[in-house]
């Protein structure tokens, strides 16, 4: 309607009917999606009740003419009640047979219940009399009327529904009445007219009996409720603008509550929860829309099986009314061939007549979404590549670890951040050594401290779950607990914990040590006991659904792993290689922590060394088990970056035990300790600046993973891919300083072993610095071979916030407007993003052949990963769980515009 000029007057009514269908599905934009949908079901010859749609249009004139309908409508409005009344042989406002309507919004995008609705419009006085006589059933038209009154003067005329509710209590009350069903033709007389005389006290003025000043309030007062409060919210908290207005739509009333041959129900065309291919659904024998929704009466199943399975007594609607359900199913494919998805459908029947009130694309489980996509192609009712569009990527977590059952009982005593998907249940255990002594003895433990550090690092390999009374989703429990696959709760702010008695308190909950909890990392709630689960499983259609993406996507897709049963994991998930290995987690062993701890607290370099000398085969098993599993896949490490400190005791009270343990002097070891403490750790000794001032670190790293390189490709004749990184570079020196010593050590061992290695030295780049300074990073022959940028670490810098005293601020931030999402988990496009680029950009300058991949946390976020696949980059990493999302959104990135089918956006 755009293009016409202001002479001609616009078309303000889309009627769809039997006999003319003025729409189209696609005129969202002018209809609304339910105007635009009735409309599409019209044309396709199915039994939709007769109606009109106002446009957006009129709701853009009723805005800018001060809340006044505009001029011409009318007439329209006029020609369309009577085409509709025609056809279901009505005039509205006539006395002896009465056109009734309903009255709904419908925007382009669904806010449901977001705005106004007014059913049963058109009786008045005298026409509900018309009404009885015409179904014969006096008690319904009554009852309708009452209805009407009560949500027309809530709705339109602004009287408080509870004066309505406050009438009907009171009369129930005085006549001894507890249900609606033993009020009597006459007692539903007498409450009209105490709702009339409410009205005409409240207002001043009596109810309208005029019909047309019904339908005109009543259209009115739907426009006007785009702008109510609830509605405004909503669109703020959905991202749909202001501007769209909504349309009107004015249908026919078909009534389900006309006695035994009538009936209303809602079906999916699927099974919406396991996406199997049947109908799915319920009905309502002589009952109204609210009637199923209100929950006051037990809805029977629509078939045979269904029933079967609920034991239910009452009949289906397969075996009541066959013809019907057979009419029913037909529709229902008729929908599913139109709109090439499962539909969600209102259907009413209206003595033995089907109607068809409403479709739209049906919400479902992650398992049936990739059900349903797979079935749909292979129906040929869409393509690989639409099927490949339809599920979200980040619904699979879903699928990826156990999970509540969504039947289960439970008591939420808390609920903080789901930092890591999947389910927990265990005892309750405060430190990290009591989560492995117990995981020793069999029992499965939930981790819960205030907040974790590396140190915990086996307690939470130990753990089932964790849970974190502070820290953000980007916290060190969430990301190493993301990492290794366990559920977490972080940020359960309300939790109060009390190590020394051994007790967990939410609130007037106080639970003991040892007592069970279960944790859900999909929601972030904190339920007592052991809720009920459901194990992950890998349908055959989630394979082919994966299999299909890959053929699409031009991204390769690596898994961030430090040991060999997370690389295992990672591969059986399609990891094609890992993008970032974290050494220092290979520290935290408990035999391997005092060997660390003696390196950092040797004074000389030779004590150092010495430290050194006992650590080095241990990495080295560790690096020949991570390339056996990966056999000949890049496999990318790191080399050490967290600041020392983290591998000594943080509490005062555990220095003494360590000190024994090391053979050391208690103070001296104190003092090592504030050597090392740091205001800002994050910004202070770590990274490469470690290799820098402690190159025998890097020496002995460097030479545990060519030994292991050569060993592993001499054993299996496959050579191994090593991708030595280094990490935290600002200066093109600190990579120089470092590589160098890589360098040496690498072409030390193949002196030693003989053997050719196949390996690359590169860098990551987590500071703004490094980003901008891409091109000197990789020039020549001697500079960095690969980029990866560190999105963590580069986040961090360049918003000047630290990773792991975000929550509080994030919070803040989100509720006010700063972030639209935490930039910890989807990447800051325009900011961080732009380093991204930029470094990439100025990388790839100076080397075309630069490899660059990205190994945050954004690298398994599918809007971080359609970002990274549009700026060239080479390889997401993630952690193994998240590897199949990445698959699907480098899919979905890849395939972009290109397809004509739906995006997983619903
Ligand atoms: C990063 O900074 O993005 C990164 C992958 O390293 P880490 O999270 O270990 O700092
Ligand atoms: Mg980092």
């Amino acid at each position: 309607m755009a293009e016409q000029s202001a002479s001609v007057t616009p078309k303000w009514v889309y009627v769809f009917a039997a006999d003319r269908v003025d729409g189209r599905a696609d005129m969202k934009d002018l209809l609304g999606g339910k105007g635009a949908n009735l409309a599409e079901m019209a044309s396709l010859g199915l039994p939709v009740p007769p109606g009109f749609t106002i446009t957006t249009e009129v709701c853009h004139a009723y805005f800018a003419n001060g809340r006044k309908l505009p001029d011409g409508l009318t007439p329209e409005v006029e020609a369309a009640l009577q085409l509709i009344g025609n056809e279901v042989d009505a005039t509205f406002g006539d006395v002896e047979r009465p056109l009734l309507v309903s009255v709904r919004s419908g925007g382009r995008a669904s806010m449901p219940g977001m705005m106004d609705t007014i059913l049963n419009l058109g009786l008045n006085d005298e026409t509900v009399e018309g009404l009885a006589k015409r179904s014969g059933d006096r008690r319904f038209a009554y009852d309708s009327y009452r209805r009407f009154i009560q949500m027309y003067s809530d709705v339109v005329l602004g009287v408080d529904h509870g004066i309505f509710e406050d009438i009907l209590e009171n009369f129930k009350n005085l006549n001894g009445f507890t249900n609606d069903t033993e009020l009597s033709v006459e007692d539903w007389g007498d409450i009209i007219e105490s709702y009339k005389a409410a009205v005409t006290d409240q207002l001043g003025k009596p109810f309208p009996q005029d019909t047309g000043e019904q339908l005109y309030g009543a259209i009115a007062a739907v426009f006007g409720s785009w702008q109510n409060a609830r509605a405004i919210t909503y669109r703020h908290l959905h991202d749909i603008p202001d501007d769209w207005g909504t349309a009107v739509n004015v249908q026919a009333m078909v009534f389900g509550n006309q006695g035994d041959s009538s009936a209303t129900g809602v079906a999916f065309t699927r099974n919406p929860s396991t996406g199997e291919n049947e109908i799915y659904g319920e009905f309502l024998l002589n009952a109204q829309g609210e009637d199923v929704v209100a929950g006051i009466r037990t809805p029977q199943p629509l078939t045979e099986k269904a029933r079967r399975l609920a034991k239910e007594e009452n009949p289906s609607l397969q075996a009541l009314m066959p013809e019907l359900f057979a009419e029913l199913s037909a529709v229902f494919k008729k929908l599913e061939a139109r709109y090439r998805d499962m539909q969600d459908v209102e259907f009413t029947i209206e003595n033995s007549k089907l109607w068809i009130l409403q479709t739209r694309t049906g919400k479902r489980t992650a398992e049936a979404s990739l059900r349903i996509a797979v079935d749909l192609a292979q129906e040929g009712l869409i393509s690989k590549r639409d099927a490949v569009m339809r599920v979200v990527p980040a619904s699979l977590e879903q699928l990826m670890h156990p999970t509540i059952d969504p039947g289960a009982k439970k008591e939420v005593i808390a609920t903080g951040l789901p930092a890591s998907p999947g389910a927990a249940a265990g005892e309750i255990v405060f430190t990290a050594e009591d989560a492995e002594t117990e995981r020793s003895r069999g029992r499965e433990v939930i981790l819960v401290r205030l907040e974790t550090s590396p140190e915990d690092i086996h307690g939470m390999h130990a753990a089932s779950g964790i849970l974190t009374v502070r820290g953000g989703m980007t916290s060190h429990a969430a990301v190493v607990a993301r990492g290794m696959g366990r559920p977490c709760v972080s940020g359960a702010g309300i939790l109060r914990i009390d190590e020394e008695a051994g007790t967990l308190r939410a609130g007037r909950h106080v639970l003991n040590k040892g007592d069970l909890i279960t944790i859900d990392g999909g929601t972030g709630q904190v339920i007592t006991g052991r809720a009920k689960m459901r194990q992950p499983e890998l349908s055959g259609a989630f394979a082919t659904l994966i299999s299909w993406a890959d053929k699409e996507r031009r991204l390769h897709v690596r898994a961030n792993a430090d040991t060999p049963r997370d690389a295992r994991l990672a591969r059986g998930f399609g990891a094609e290689g890992i993008g970032l290995c974290r050494t220092e987690h290979m520290f935290f062993d408990q035999e391997r922590i005092l060997a660390v701890r003696e390196m950092i607290l040797a004074d000389e370099e030779a004590d150092r060394r010495r430290a050194l000398e006992k650590i080095l085969p241990m990495q080295r098993a560790d690096f020949e088990q991570l390339f056996e599993a990966m056999a000949g896949l890049p496999v990318t490490i790191r080399l050490l970056d967290p600041p020392l400190h983290e591998f000594l005791p943080k509490e005062p009270r555990d220095l003494a035990g360590v000190a024994r343990d090391l053979g050391v002097p208690l103070e001296k070891l104190r003092a090592r300790v504030n050597d090392l403490s740091e205001f800002n750790p994050m910004l202070g000794f770590r990274g490469c600046r470690l290799a820098i001032r402690f190159p025998e670190i890097a020496e002995m790293q460097a030479r545990a993973i060519f030994e292991a390189a050569a060993k592993v490709g001499q054993k299996s004749g496959v050579a191994v891919k090593v991708e030595v990184m280094v990490p935290l570079v600002a200066y093109r020196r600190e990579f120089d300083i470092v590589r160098d010593i890589v360098l040496k050590a690498a072409r030390a061992i193949e002196a030693e072993s003989g053997a050719k290695l196949d390996y690359q030295i590169g860098t990551m780049i987590e500071l703004p610095r490094a980003a901008l300074r891409g091109e000197e990073l990789a020039a020549g022959d001697d500079g960095a071979a690969f980029f990866s940028f560190g999105t963590n670490d580069l986040t961090q810098t360049s918003l000047g916030l630290s990773r792991d005293d975000a929550a509080p601020i994030l919070e803040a931030y989100v509720k006010t407007g700063v972030f639209k999402v935490d930039p910890f988990v989807s990447l800051d496009v325009s900011g961080v993003g732009e380093l991204v680029r930029i470094g990439t950009e100025r990388g790839r300058a100076a080397n075309p052949a630069l490899k660059v991949g990205i190994c945050g946390e954004h690298g398994g976020e599918a809007r971080s990963v359609a970002f990274f696949d549009a700026i060239g980059l080479d390889y997401v990493s993630c952690s193994p769980f998240r590897v199949p999302i990445a698959r699907l959104a480098a899919a979905q990135a890849a395939i972009g515009g290109k397809t004509d089918g739906q995006t997983a956006t619903d």
